[in-house]
């Protein structure tokens, strides 16, 4: 059938009458949704009528293959194989890619890797890199091959060269309540990852307060759909579902985090950050063959974070893109020093039963440190610097986390925040797993 005999309206009613689409259907629409060709209020229609009536994996594969090549898919054939990317729902202090990304290079990894900006309280990786002085993360397909077949990494903001009918769709989504549907999130996450043009990919589902999916079964929902519509793609994937209730590490805000992410590379890194990108990185080690078990895998993650061989693939990995790689050396230098501190103290005795990201995530936003709309500028230097963890005992008058502020007046009006994020039990907590399992 040629594309041309396709009308936006008999789709819109196959979609309302739960009819299947055909993977031709599903290629005009992503095409004109990227062409323009189809008005806002048809493509708005058909979503409504996507989340009320879903589409099976099949057509999910279909919908994701056809976003993919609405637009150009990124040719990684000049590097080196295996071909990687990571990816993650996105989480309150999560900077796993400025760890994950250096130490996959010095594993022998390839990574082109595109990434979002923040948009509430989940942060993004390209501010966070945009906060560095220097740090280039506008480039185009062209050098960011180029930059991978010197350093074995390159990562760069979405470009709307790339998936171009997720950027309508996902705009739209974002203004009819139709986000909200798991062959809707798994088509616009993995047809990015298709037209980035990695084989192996690895997905971290953030489960908790402070990210996409709130609750295990929709957590683990997600993660399957990803890994079966993956596969019918025809890419390698691997979903897990890891714990978002508290903040992944110690800081949260842009700089705090690159600095954070930086002393991680230098060895001085927490322990859950380092244990998440160590987990990540040696499910693609398998998955791209390089080692042939997990726990190798995991153990030549280790050593290539601990032996400085990651710190140097960041130092080129900085200088390739802009920065000053001596930055990888002297994390403290990123820091600002005219900012407003204070510290929160516990309010008793106790331990640590809850520490909710999202509370400490909006605290961040209203410093200045993310987005409301996506118009606001970013102040890179504000944040909250966690100093507790779940399952923790703490004493009374103890800090328990740091404000970085612009002004003593923002500084002192997150305090009273923080300590409604905090709860203490008067019993010993557990502190949670790391990685969710399914029940
Ligand atoms: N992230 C995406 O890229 N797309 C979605 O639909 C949801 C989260």
């Amino acid at each position: 059938m040629s594309q041309s005999s396709f009308s936006a309206l008999e789709l819109i009613a196959r979609r309302r009458d739960g009819l299947p689409h055909s993977a031709d259907e599903l290629r005009w629409l992503a095409q004109s949704a990227a062409d323009g060709t189809i008005p806002d209020y048809q493509l708005a229609a058909w979503l409504m009528a996507a989340v009320l009536n879903p589409l099976d994996e099949r057509q999910t594969a279909d919908l994701t293959v056809a976003m993919a090549a609405s637009g150009e898919r990124l040719d990684l054939s000049p590097l080196p194989r295996p071909w990687v990317d990571k990816h993650s729902t996105g989480g309150v202090g999560d900077k796993t890619t400025l760890v994950g990304l250096p130490l996959m290079a010095a594993c022998g990894l390839t990574v082109v890797k595109m990434s979002g900006r923040g948009l509430g309280i989940t942060g993004g990786t390209v501010d966070k890199l945009a906060s560095v002085p220097g740090f280039r993360v506008d480039m185009e397909p062209e050098e960011l091959i180029r930059t991978a077949s010197q350093i074995g990494i390159a990562l760069a903001g979405q470009t709307a060269r790339l998936a171009p009918a997720d950027k309508t769709l996902y705009a739209l989504r974002d203004a009819t309540s139709t986000v909200a549907s798991l062959p809707l999130i798994v088509s616009s996450i993995l047809s990015k990852k298709l037209a980035s043009g990695a084989e192996h990919v690895v997905l971290d589902v953030k489960c908790g307060s402070g990210g996409f999916m709130a609750c295990p079964e929709q957590a683990f929902a997600l993660a399957h759909s990803l890994e079966r519509v993956g596969t019918l793609c025809g890419l390698n994937v691997k979903a897990l579902v890891s714990d978002m209730e508290q903040p992944l590490g110690r800081a949260v805000g842009n700089r705090l985090e690159v600095w954070e992410a930086l002393e991680t590379l230098r060895g001085s890194g927490p322990e859950r950050l380092v244990e998440l990108v160590v987990e990540l990185v040696g499910h693609l080690l398998v998955m791209g063959g390089i080692v042939a078990d997990l726990p190798s895998a995991r153990a030549l993650a280790r050593v290539k974070l601990s032996d400085g061989s990651a710190r140097q693939k960041a130092k080129d990995w900085f200088e390739a893109q802009g920065a000053d790689p001596a930055l990888c050396d002297d994390p403290g230098r990123l820091l600002a020093e005219d900012m407003h501190q204070v510290e929160v103290l516990s309010p008793s005795d106790g331990w640590v039963a809850r520490w909710d990201a999202r509370t400490i995530g909006e605290v961040v936003v209203d410093l200045g440190g993310g987005r409301k709309t996506k118009e606001d500028l970013i102040d890179p230097d504000v944040g909250v610097i966690s100093l507790v963890e779940l399952g923790q005992k703490l004493e009374k008058g103890q800090p328990l986390a740091r404000v970085v502020a612009r002004t003593a007046e923002h500084a002192q009006k997150s305090v009273q925040r923080l300590l409604d994020a905090l709860q203490l039990s008067p019993d010993p907590v557990d502190s949670p797993d790391l990685f969710l399992r399914e029940r």
